[in-house]
């Protein structure tokens, strides 16, 4: 059978006694559990909604969400997972676009539903965490009930996350049961041992994001493991629950890997329980990564991919022989190419990472482009944007990333930056990632982002907004000279600006485009939207 959810089903077959989620103390047990995902589908039944039909969920990271989001595959419906930092304007779009039939929310976020509700299919909102008006409370929701699972195809979707929207309205992105079992399926490849059932998980990744909401199905309820999800990223709260539940696995984004090697006290924290660190969602700094092996025991398993690609498509593996700079190598099943504009493949460096100072990176790279089982069936109800999304060439169909890389002869990727990151300055194109990775190696820099603004003469100039360390002695002008002697020119910032934080989204990704807006407005003209 292809429903999902099946293997859930198999892992508390076998695992019924386990602990499946640890929340605040309390720990439920894989039959426990599964005995909530039937209430959940049972009430959906009830109401009417079976399969194909699409079930949004507007939660932090607390064990209603993966309640409601087994329960809805349980019931042969799909998920819409909603960003819980997202106000009424924003799931709006999602919920009239999805044509969504019930909402789970938490109870403070059922006003932002109630204000958009009569313009979707919006029929029944469950609420989370308390009573809300207008919305029926989880708890009364929830009819006992032990279901079979709804049988569904292939292709049939499963899960529906929309974009973030930087580049215009979300896209919804159709990912298939069989898209998500392939990603499963290579997880398992990957991992060194496999993922096992005395695995304990560390859930600090969002849930409605591709790269958590897959974390906590194939590392850890597929196969019997225990999930201890966080509602909010706090790296001292983090480290504490790794060291007093013995952790065995976290997956972060390179920001939070970051975050935990400034804290005052990284050098006391005990990471020895785990055996393996993820990392992904955006390229981590070779100086964080060697520095967070420098501390600590685990080493750093970096992966790339995108919510369109389910999301894995490459894996930089330590116990594979990984190079350092890399994403890794294509993972079995999906193929990946670097190409250019007119879709002929950019020939492979000799040996990689390259010296970015020295080569030309233009010459060497193109568009990565991957195709495989992961890559999802389109976006929903838009031609135009799956016209874009997708080539067809040597009988495959191959999914353009927007993202610049090389590879090198080995089989190894190496993403240069996103092809809309891309500064063009005088002429001359700016990675921006590189400067961002010459700043990470200076001791006073705790945090980086560099990004193109306008520029009379220039067309964009480089920009770097840095956040110095706490114990930091160095003025604007010695950063610059740093950055000078280190790169040609033209790439070098030519302003610097100290901040407390950078802008980022809840996937730790920093929004560059706040970063202009603000100087647009600084500058006193309109901010375009990326
Ligand atoms: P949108 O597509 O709406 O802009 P998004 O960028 O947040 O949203 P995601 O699917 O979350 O979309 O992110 C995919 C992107 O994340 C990739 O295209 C790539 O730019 C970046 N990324 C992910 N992993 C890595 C990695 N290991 N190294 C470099 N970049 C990465």
């Amino acid at each position: 059978m292809t429903n999902l959810v099946t293997n859930l089903a198999a892992a508390v077959d076998e695992y019924g006694g386990n602990t499946a989620i640890g929340y605040q103390g309390t720990e439920t047990s894989y039959e426990e559990f599964w005995g909530q995902t039937g209430a959940f589908a049972t009430a959906l039944a009830e109401h009417g909604v079976g399969a194909g039909d699409r079930v949004a969920i507007y939660l932090p990271n607390v064990p209603p969400f993966l309640i409601a989001f087994h329960g809805t595959l349980r019931a042969g419906g799909a998920v819409v997972p909603m960003n819980p930092q997202y106000k009424a304007r924003e799931i709006g779009h999602l919920l009239g676009d999805s044509e969504a039939a019930v909402v789970v929310a938490l109870a403070d976020l059922v006003p932002f539903v109630n204000a958009v509700k009569d313009d979707t299919s919006v029929e029944h909102v469950v609420s989370v965490g308390g009573e809300a008006e207008g919305a029926t409370a989880l708890e009364d929701f929830l009819e006992p009930g032990d279901p079979d699972i709804v049988e569904r195809a292939d292709d049939d979707v499963a899960v529906q996350p929309y974009t973030s929207g930087t580049t215009g309205q979300p896209k919804g992105v159709q990912l298939t049961h069989k898209n998500l079992a392939s990603n499963a399926q290579s997880a398992a490849e990957l991992i060194p041992d496999g993922i096992r059932s005395d695995d304990k998980q560390l859930g600090v990744l969002p849930l409605f994001h591709i790269y958590g909401m897959t974390v906590v199905m194939n590392s850890t309820l597929f196969n019997g493991g225990a999930f201890y999800p966080l509602p909010s990223w706090d790296a001292q709260e983090a480290v504490s629950v790794i060291e007093d539940e013995e952790l065995t696995l976290m997956h972060g984004v390179p920001a939070m890997y970051n975050d935990i090697i400034n804290q005052p006290n990284a050098e006391a924290f005990d990471l020895s329980s785990l055996r393996l660190c993820g990392v992904g969602g955006a390229g981590i700094p070779v100086e964080v990564l060697r520095r967070f092996e420098e501390l600590y025991e685990p080493k750093l398993y970096e992966g790339y991919g995108l919510t369109e690609t389910s999301p894995v498509t490459h894996f930089n593996s330590p116990v594979k022989g990984r190079r350092v700079g890399s994403i890794g190598k294509t993972v079995p099943g999906v193929d990946s190419r670097v190409v250019t504009d007119a879709f002929e493949d950019v020939p492979p460096v000799e040996d990689g990472p390259v010296d970015e100072d020295e080569a030309n990176l233009d010459e060497i790279t193109g568009e990565i482009v991957v195709a495989g089982p992961n890559v999802m069936s389109g976006y929903y109800g838009l031609p135009e944007a799956n016209e874009a999304a997708f080539t067809e060439d040597g009988g495959r169909t191959w999914f353009h990333t927007g993202d610049l890389g090389y590879r090198d002869e080995d089989g190894f990727f190496y993403v240069v930056d996103r092809e809309k990151h891309m500064i063009v300055t005088g002429g001359y194109n700016v990675y921006p990632r590189e400067v961002e990775e010459l700043l990470f190696e200076h001791e006073a820099v705790a945090d980086a982002a560099v990004a193109g603004i306008p520029d009379e003469r220039r067309g964009e100039t480089v920009k770097a907004f840095v956040v110095p360390t706490p114990d930091a002695d160095i003025t604007e002008a010695e950063l610059k000279e740093y950055c000078l002697t280190n790169l040609a020119e033209y790439k070098h910032p030519r302003e610097i600006e100290f901040v407390e934080e950078l802008p980022r989204t809840t996937t730790g990704k920093v929004q560059k485009f706040k970063l202009r807006e603000r100087e647009e407005r600084a500058e006193g003209t309109e901010p375009e939207t990326e």
